[in-house]
């Protein structure tokens, strides 16, 4: 059998720091490599020594399972050395700045760095200060780049396409990345994007910024989408008092089984954590709608195509 041909993706900016700006032909280039990286990775047929000498440095400032996990899986699976910073674990809970820290793992000689932060605008600056290749996992409630681009992967895989497929984003999007970096990339996309939120977690000012529909209601959603991503409220990111209960949220926002399966839709996609009980049931949860696994085994395909077309050369 011949070995299938290695994708050669080029990210002309040299970083990832988010999907704004991007355009339809560069968001799918990426998608296509994930898919590609998907199959040879299902035909075990990673090129192992591609990244073979090049050494990534994941900075994790804010908490994270799956995106750390799957950058480390990626860049192994390439070949690469991986080390990785929490705030927790090194010299970052003894004050160190962000820039310290970076400038450090920078002298140790590392190739790129993947960096989560609380605050917006951390892997931009990072990029300046260090000129090296910058990933954002995820920046404050700016953006989560690959999150967004695993949620398209996982979408196109479902209906075969995004563009005019209605998607309805529900929860918490005042304080959410995976919200905007979403409607950046569905819409560049082609999808219609419809954001519903109780008024206290949706600016006012969010459908003329970013184009999308606006409800401050759930009902629609069940005649209308064909696919649903559901957010957790970002307790962390609140100054509290912005809904009277999760009891009450759950009633208004939480999506459940009998819901999803009397109404048109086919996908229920969830960034994770998942909070069962509030945004979602646990029986959507664990049901055949829910996209939630394949949305994690995707993230490691999309990580490995970043990782590859930002350090190959
Ligand atoms: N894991 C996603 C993020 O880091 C979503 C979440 O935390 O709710 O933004």
């Amino acid at each position: 059998m011949s070995q299938p041909s290695l994708p050669d993706l080029y990210l002309r900016r040299g970083h990832l720091l988010g999907i704004e700006g991007m355009s339809r032909a560069e968001i799918t280039a990426i998608i296509d490599t994930a898919a590609a990286y998907k199959l040879l990775a299902a035909d075990r047929a990673l090129p192992r020594d591609l990244l073979r000498g090049r050494t990534v440095a994941t900075l994790f400032f804010e908490d994270s399972t799956r995106t750390r996990n799957s950058f480390e899986i990626a860049a192994k699976r390439l070949g690469a050395d991986i080390i990785g910073f929490t705030s927790s674990g090194s010299s970052m809970s003894k004050g160190e700045t962000v820039d310290d820290t970076a400038k450090t793992v920078r002298a140790m000689g590392i190739d790129a760095v993947v960096v989560r932060h609380k605050s917006a605008g951390v892997p931009a600056h990072l990029f300046d200060v260090l000129k090296l290749p910058v990933i954002n996992a995820g920046d404050g409630a700016h953006e989560h780049p690959t999150q967004a681009l695993l949620d398209a992967l996982t979408l196109r895989e479902v209906f075969g396409k995004i563009a005019g497929l209605r998607v309805w984003i529900i929860g918490d999007i005042t304080h959410s990345r995976v919200a905007r970096s979403n409607i950046f990339s569905l819409g560049a996309l082609g999808a219609k994007v419809t954001i519903c939120a109780p008024r206290t977690l949706v600016p006012p000012a969010f459908s003329a910024a970013y184009g999308v529909s606006v409800t401050h209601a759930m009902d629609g959603a069940l005649r209308d989408a064909d696919a649903v991503i559901l957010l957790r409220i970002q307790k962390e990111r609140q100054d509290a008092g912005l809904f009277p209960s999760m009891g009450e949220y759950a009633a208004n926002f939480g999506l459940t089984l009998p819901q999803v399966a009397g109404s048109r839709i086919k996908a229920v996609l969830h960034p994770g954590p998942i909070n069962r009980g509030v945004e979602i049931s646990s029986d959507l949860a664990d049901s055949e709608y829910s996209c939630i696994e394949r949305q994690v085994a995707n993230g490691v395909h999309v990580r490995t195509a970043i990782l590859a077309s930002l350090l190959r050369r």
